[in-house]
Protein backbone atom coordinates (compact mmCIF):
# COMPACT_ATOMS: atom_id res chain seq x y z
CA UNK A 1 0.00 0.00 0.00
CA UNK A 2 3.14 2.28 0.10
CA UNK A 3 2.79 2.84 -3.50
CA UNK A 4 -0.64 4.60 -3.40
CA UNK A 5 0.20 6.44 -0.05
CA UNK A 6 2.55 8.37 -2.12
CA UNK A 7 0.29 8.10 -5.01
CA UNK A 8 3.13 7.39 -7.47
CA UNK A 9 5.53 5.25 -8.34
CA UNK A 10 9.52 5.28 -8.28
CA UNK A 11 11.57 4.69 -11.83
CA UNK A 12 14.80 3.52 -11.94
CA UNK A 13 16.19 6.74 -12.85
CA UNK A 14 15.54 8.26 -9.84
CA UNK A 15 12.09 10.12 -10.99
CA UNK A 16 8.93 8.81 -10.35
CA UNK A 17 5.65 8.65 -11.96
CA UNK A 18 2.47 9.55 -10.20
CA UNK A 19 -0.35 6.84 -10.58
CA UNK A 20 -3.08 8.68 -11.68
CA UNK A 21 -2.90 10.90 -14.34
CA UNK A 22 -5.61 13.01 -16.75
CA UNK A 23 -6.01 11.62 -20.10
CA UNK A 24 -6.79 13.92 -22.60
CA UNK A 25 -7.78 12.22 -25.97
CA UNK A 26 -11.62 13.55 -26.72
CA UNK A 27 -12.17 14.02 -30.93
CA UNK A 28 -11.59 17.06 -31.92
CA UNK A 29 -14.59 17.72 -34.43
CA UNK A 30 -17.14 17.05 -31.57
CA UNK A 31 -15.08 18.99 -28.45
CA UNK A 32 -15.47 22.52 -28.18
CA UNK A 33 -12.35 24.84 -28.21
CA UNK A 34 -11.24 25.73 -24.64
CA UNK A 35 -12.41 22.37 -22.81
CA UNK A 36 -8.89 20.52 -22.84
CA UNK A 37 -7.99 24.16 -21.41
CA UNK A 38 -10.74 24.24 -18.71
CA UNK A 39 -10.21 20.31 -17.97
CA UNK A 40 -6.51 20.20 -17.48
CA UNK A 41 -6.44 23.51 -15.28
CA UNK A 42 -9.45 21.68 -13.04
CA UNK A 43 -7.46 18.03 -12.68
CA UNK A 44 -4.20 20.33 -11.72
CA UNK A 45 -6.14 21.99 -9.34
CA UNK A 46 -7.89 18.39 -8.07
CA UNK A 47 -4.52 17.46 -7.28
CA UNK A 48 -3.45 15.66 -10.86
CA UNK A 49 0.14 15.96 -11.31
CA UNK A 50 0.36 13.52 -14.30
CA UNK A 51 -0.74 14.79 -17.66
CA UNK A 52 -1.12 12.50 -20.99
CA UNK A 53 -1.00 14.04 -24.28
CA UNK A 54 0.16 14.08 -27.73
CA UNK A 55 0.06 16.74 -31.07
CA UNK A 56 -2.15 13.96 -32.64
CA UNK A 57 -5.11 14.93 -30.13
CA UNK A 58 -4.78 18.75 -31.61
CA UNK A 59 -5.43 20.19 -28.20
CA UNK A 60 -1.70 20.13 -26.95
CA UNK A 61 -1.46 23.78 -27.12
CA UNK A 62 -4.28 24.23 -24.35
CA UNK A 63 -2.94 21.50 -22.56
CA UNK A 64 0.75 23.65 -22.12
CA UNK A 65 -1.54 26.51 -21.32
CA UNK A 66 -3.63 25.10 -18.41
CA UNK A 67 -0.05 23.62 -17.45
CA UNK A 68 1.58 26.56 -17.49
CA UNK A 69 -1.24 28.71 -16.13
CA UNK A 70 -1.56 26.85 -13.06
CA UNK A 71 2.56 27.38 -12.59
CA UNK A 72 1.83 31.29 -12.86
CA UNK A 73 -0.57 31.29 -10.26
CA UNK A 74 1.57 29.28 -8.42
CA UNK A 75 -0.55 26.40 -7.90
CA UNK A 76 2.46 24.15 -8.72
CA UNK A 77 5.37 24.53 -9.76
CA UNK A 78 7.15 22.63 -13.41
CA UNK A 79 8.52 20.17 -11.35
CA UNK A 80 5.87 19.57 -9.40
CA UNK A 81 4.16 18.00 -13.21
CA UNK A 82 4.65 14.88 -15.03
CA UNK A 83 3.87 15.78 -18.93
CA UNK A 84 3.61 12.44 -21.13
CA UNK A 85 4.05 13.21 -24.97
CA UNK A 86 3.80 11.18 -27.88
CA UNK A 87 5.41 10.82 -31.05
CA UNK A 88 3.03 9.97 -33.99
CA UNK A 89 3.18 7.54 -36.29
CA UNK A 90 4.34 9.50 -39.45
CA UNK A 91 7.49 10.98 -37.40
CA UNK A 92 9.20 7.30 -36.90
CA UNK A 93 12.70 8.47 -38.97
CA UNK A 94 15.18 8.61 -36.10
CA UNK A 95 15.94 12.44 -38.07
CA UNK A 96 12.79 13.32 -37.17
CA UNK A 97 12.13 12.50 -33.88
CA UNK A 98 14.06 15.68 -32.45
CA UNK A 99 12.43 18.18 -34.39
CA UNK A 100 8.75 16.47 -33.26
CA UNK A 101 9.89 16.54 -29.78
CA UNK A 102 10.88 20.19 -30.13
CA UNK A 103 7.64 21.26 -32.11
CA UNK A 104 5.63 19.65 -28.71
CA UNK A 105 7.75 21.19 -26.88
CA UNK A 106 6.59 24.83 -28.54
CA UNK A 107 3.11 24.06 -28.68
CA UNK A 108 3.25 23.72 -25.17
CA UNK A 109 5.58 26.65 -24.51
CA UNK A 110 7.78 24.34 -21.99
CA UNK A 111 11.36 23.31 -22.02
CA UNK A 112 10.78 19.97 -20.99
CA UNK A 113 8.66 16.65 -21.60
CA UNK A 114 9.36 14.25 -18.53
CA UNK A 115 7.86 10.85 -21.02
CA UNK A 116 8.27 10.97 -24.71
CA UNK A 117 6.89 7.67 -26.05
CA UNK A 118 6.54 6.37 -29.55
CA UNK A 119 2.41 6.60 -29.28
CA UNK A 120 2.03 3.31 -31.70
CA UNK A 121 4.63 1.15 -32.90
CA UNK A 122 3.09 1.28 -36.69
CA UNK A 123 5.41 4.01 -38.93
CA UNK A 124 3.05 5.69 -41.59
CA UNK A 125 4.56 7.65 -44.47
CA UNK A 126 6.10 10.84 -43.42
CA UNK A 127 5.33 13.68 -44.60
CA UNK A 128 2.49 16.61 -43.60
CA UNK A 129 -0.46 14.61 -44.22
CA UNK A 130 -0.62 12.60 -40.35
CA UNK A 131 -3.62 9.68 -41.50
CA UNK A 132 -1.84 9.58 -45.21
CA UNK A 133 -3.39 6.92 -47.93
CA UNK A 134 -2.89 6.93 -51.78
CA UNK A 135 -6.28 7.59 -53.93
CA UNK A 136 -8.11 4.64 -53.18
CA UNK A 137 -7.58 4.85 -49.95
CA UNK A 138 -4.84 2.65 -48.64
CA UNK A 139 -3.14 3.38 -45.57
CA UNK A 140 0.67 4.29 -46.97
CA UNK A 141 3.09 2.78 -44.33
CA UNK A 142 6.45 3.20 -43.77
CA UNK A 143 9.75 1.06 -42.75
CA UNK A 144 11.39 1.75 -39.53
CA UNK A 145 13.20 0.38 -37.24
CA UNK A 146 11.69 0.57 -34.05
CA UNK A 147 12.34 0.65 -30.25
CA UNK A 148 11.12 -0.58 -27.78
CA UNK A 149 9.15 2.02 -25.87
CA UNK A 150 5.47 1.33 -25.77
CA UNK A 151 1.78 1.83 -24.30
CA UNK A 152 -0.46 -0.34 -22.85
CA UNK A 153 -4.29 -1.12 -22.59
CA UNK A 154 -4.91 -1.78 -19.14
CA UNK A 155 -8.72 -2.32 -17.05
CA UNK A 156 -10.68 -4.99 -15.92
CA UNK A 157 -11.33 -6.57 -19.16
CA UNK A 158 -8.10 -6.74 -20.21
CA UNK A 159 -6.00 -7.51 -17.16
CA UNK A 160 -2.67 -8.59 -18.90
CA UNK A 161 -1.03 -10.66 -15.99
CA UNK A 162 1.42 -12.05 -18.50
CA UNK A 163 2.99 -8.41 -19.65
CA UNK A 164 2.33 -7.35 -15.71
CA UNK A 165 4.55 -9.80 -14.38
CA UNK A 166 6.97 -9.61 -16.99
CA UNK A 167 7.70 -5.89 -16.26
CA UNK A 168 7.49 -6.74 -12.67
CA UNK A 169 10.51 -8.80 -13.08
CA UNK A 170 12.52 -6.59 -15.16
CA UNK A 171 11.44 -3.27 -13.21
CA UNK A 172 9.04 -1.59 -15.83
CA UNK A 173 6.43 0.13 -15.13
CA UNK A 174 2.63 0.06 -16.95
CA UNK A 175 0.52 3.17 -18.12
CA UNK A 176 -2.63 1.29 -18.45
CA UNK A 177 -4.31 3.84 -21.57
CA UNK A 178 -8.46 3.30 -21.82
CA UNK A 179 -8.97 2.52 -17.90
CA UNK A 180 -12.40 2.87 -17.98
CA UNK A 181 -12.97 1.43 -21.15
CA UNK A 182 -12.92 3.78 -23.49
CA UNK A 183 -15.58 6.66 -24.63
CA UNK A 184 -16.62 3.45 -27.16
CA UNK A 185 -16.16 5.70 -29.99
CA UNK A 186 -17.89 3.72 -32.76
CA UNK A 187 -15.20 5.29 -34.99
CA UNK A 188 -12.45 3.60 -33.97
CA UNK A 189 -13.60 1.48 -30.95
CA UNK A 190 -13.95 -2.39 -31.10
CA UNK A 191 -17.91 -2.36 -29.38
CA UNK A 192 -17.77 -6.19 -29.20
CA UNK A 193 -17.07 -6.00 -25.71
CA UNK A 194 -20.24 -4.29 -23.55
CA UNK A 195 -19.39 -1.41 -21.81
CA UNK A 196 -17.55 -2.01 -18.56
CA UNK A 197 -18.55 0.49 -16.36
CA UNK A 198 -21.99 -1.49 -16.28
CA UNK A 199 -20.61 -4.72 -15.91
CA UNK A 200 -22.59 -5.96 -13.00
CA UNK A 201 -19.81 -7.00 -10.65
CA UNK A 202 -18.30 -3.80 -10.91
CA UNK A 203 -21.73 -2.34 -9.80
CA UNK A 204 -21.83 -4.63 -6.86
CA UNK A 205 -18.01 -4.01 -5.65
CA UNK A 206 -18.61 0.22 -6.35
CA UNK A 207 -21.88 -0.43 -4.06
CA UNK A 208 -20.45 -2.19 -1.13
CA UNK A 209 -17.49 0.13 -0.80
CA UNK A 210 -19.52 3.28 -1.90
CA UNK A 211 -17.75 4.42 -4.89
CA UNK A 212 -18.59 4.10 -8.24
CA UNK A 213 -17.39 1.58 -11.06
CA UNK A 214 -15.09 4.07 -12.76
CA UNK A 215 -13.48 4.35 -8.97
CA UNK A 216 -13.29 0.76 -8.59
CA UNK A 217 -11.18 0.16 -11.93
CA UNK A 218 -8.86 2.58 -11.48
CA UNK A 219 -8.40 1.62 -7.91
CA UNK A 220 -7.85 -1.82 -8.83
CA UNK A 221 -5.21 -1.02 -11.67
CA UNK A 222 -3.17 1.50 -9.36
CA UNK A 223 -3.37 -1.10 -6.36
CA UNK A 224 -1.06 -3.65 -8.46
CA UNK A 225 0.84 -1.13 -9.12
CA UNK A 226 -0.53 -0.11 -12.94
CA UNK A 227 -0.12 3.79 -13.82
CA UNK A 228 -3.97 4.86 -15.15
CA UNK A 229 -4.47 7.87 -16.73
CA UNK A 230 -8.64 8.33 -17.32
CA UNK A 231 -9.47 10.80 -19.74
CA UNK A 232 -12.19 12.70 -18.44
CA UNK A 233 -13.43 16.35 -19.39
CA UNK A 234 -16.18 16.55 -16.77
CA UNK A 235 -15.27 18.45 -13.92
CA UNK A 236 -16.95 16.33 -11.74
CA UNK A 237 -15.94 13.13 -13.30
CA UNK A 238 -12.38 14.81 -13.07
CA UNK A 239 -12.94 15.11 -9.09
CA UNK A 240 -14.36 11.37 -9.08
CA UNK A 241 -11.46 9.90 -10.71
CA UNK A 242 -9.17 11.17 -8.01
CA UNK A 243 -11.01 9.91 -5.56
CA UNK A 244 -9.22 6.16 -5.30
CA UNK A 245 -6.83 6.96 -2.35
CA UNK A 246 -8.92 6.54 0.34
CA UNK A 247 -9.92 3.24 0.09
CA UNK A 248 -8.57 -0.16 -0.78
CA UNK A 249 -10.28 -3.38 -2.36
CA UNK A 250 -9.66 -6.75 -0.51
CA UNK A 251 -7.75 -9.48 -1.72
CA UNK A 252 -10.90 -11.06 -2.76
CA UNK A 253 -12.16 -8.40 -4.09
CA UNK A 254 -9.19 -7.81 -6.35
CA UNK A 255 -9.12 -11.41 -7.43
CA UNK A 256 -13.04 -11.25 -8.13
CA UNK A 257 -11.74 -8.36 -10.18
CA UNK A 258 -9.35 -10.02 -12.04
CA UNK A 259 -11.63 -12.46 -12.77
CA UNK A 260 -13.21 -10.62 -15.22
CA UNK A 261 -10.41 -10.48 -17.93
CA UNK A 262 -11.96 -11.53 -21.42
CA UNK A 263 -8.34 -10.91 -23.06
CA UNK A 264 -10.29 -8.40 -25.26
CA UNK A 265 -8.81 -5.14 -26.33
CA UNK A 266 -11.35 -2.01 -26.53
CA UNK A 267 -8.56 -0.45 -28.76
CA UNK A 268 -7.73 -3.00 -31.41
CA UNK A 269 -6.84 -0.35 -34.56
CA UNK A 270 -8.14 -3.62 -36.97
CA UNK A 271 -7.59 -0.62 -39.75
CA UNK A 272 -4.04 -0.85 -39.50
CA UNK A 273 -3.67 -4.56 -38.87
CA UNK A 274 -2.25 -5.29 -41.72
CA UNK A 275 0.83 -3.19 -41.06
CA UNK A 276 3.88 -5.54 -40.30
CA UNK A 277 4.61 -4.09 -37.08
CA UNK A 278 0.67 -4.15 -36.01
CA UNK A 279 1.57 -4.63 -32.37
CA UNK A 280 -1.54 -6.62 -31.16
CA UNK A 281 -1.09 -10.01 -32.99
CA UNK A 282 1.16 -11.49 -30.35
CA UNK A 283 0.17 -11.96 -26.44
CA UNK A 284 2.40 -9.09 -25.00
P1 LIG B 1 -11.01 6.09 -20.86
O1 LIG B 1 -11.07 4.64 -20.52
O2 LIG B 1 -10.20 7.01 -20.03
O3 LIG B 1 -12.53 6.58 -20.93
C1 LIG B 1 -12.86 7.89 -21.28
C2 LIG B 1 -14.39 7.96 -21.38
O4 LIG B 1 -14.97 7.68 -20.11
C3 LIG B 1 -14.87 9.33 -21.80
O5 LIG B 1 -15.98 9.16 -22.63
C4 LIG B 1 -15.26 10.00 -20.47
O6 LIG B 1 -16.27 10.96 -20.68
C5 LIG B 1 -15.77 8.80 -19.67
N1 LIG B 1 -15.56 8.93 -18.22
C6 LIG B 1 -14.50 9.47 -17.57
N2 LIG B 1 -14.64 9.37 -16.23
C7 LIG B 1 -15.81 8.72 -16.02
C8 LIG B 1 -16.51 8.34 -14.85
N3 LIG B 1 -16.01 8.57 -13.64
N4 LIG B 1 -17.71 7.70 -15.00
C9 LIG B 1 -18.22 7.44 -16.23
N5 LIG B 1 -17.59 7.80 -17.38
C10 LIG B 1 -16.40 8.43 -17.27
O7 LIG B 1 -10.61 6.17 -22.42
P2 LIG B 1 -9.49 6.78 -23.36
O8 LIG B 1 -9.47 5.87 -24.52
O9 LIG B 1 -9.72 8.24 -23.58
O10 LIG B 1 -8.09 6.58 -22.60
C11 LIG B 1 -7.56 7.52 -21.69
C12 LIG B 1 -6.35 8.28 -22.25
O11 LIG B 1 -5.31 7.37 -22.60
C13 LIG B 1 -6.61 9.06 -23.57
O12 LIG B 1 -7.35 10.22 -23.38
C14 LIG B 1 -5.19 9.29 -24.00
O13 LIG B 1 -4.60 10.35 -23.26
C15 LIG B 1 -4.54 7.93 -23.66
N6 LIG B 1 -4.57 6.96 -24.81
C16 LIG B 1 -3.44 6.60 -25.46
C17 LIG B 1 -3.46 5.69 -26.50
C18 LIG B 1 -2.24 5.31 -27.25
O14 LIG B 1 -2.34 4.62 -28.27
N7 LIG B 1 -1.08 5.69 -26.84
C19 LIG B 1 -4.67 5.05 -26.95
C20 LIG B 1 -5.82 5.43 -26.20
C21 LIG B 1 -5.72 6.34 -25.19
P3 LIG B 1 -16.20 12.47 -20.06
O15 LIG B 1 -14.99 13.15 -20.64
O16 LIG B 1 -17.49 13.07 -20.51
O17 LIG B 1 -16.11 12.32 -18.55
Amino acid sequence: MELTASHSIPLSDGNSIPLIGLGTYADPHETPKGTAYESVKIAIETGYRHIDGALIYYNEHEVGQAIRDKITDGTVKREDIFYCGKLWNTFHPPELVRPTLEKTLTTLQLDYVDLYIIGLPMAFKPGDEFYPNDESGKWLYHETDLCATWEVECHPYFTQPKLLEYCRQNGIVIVGYSPLGTSRDPSWVNLKCPPMLEDDLLVSIAKKYNKTTAQVCLRFNVQRGVVVIPKSFSPARIKENFEIFDFSLSDADMKAVEGLNKNIRFVELLMWSDHPEYPFHDDF
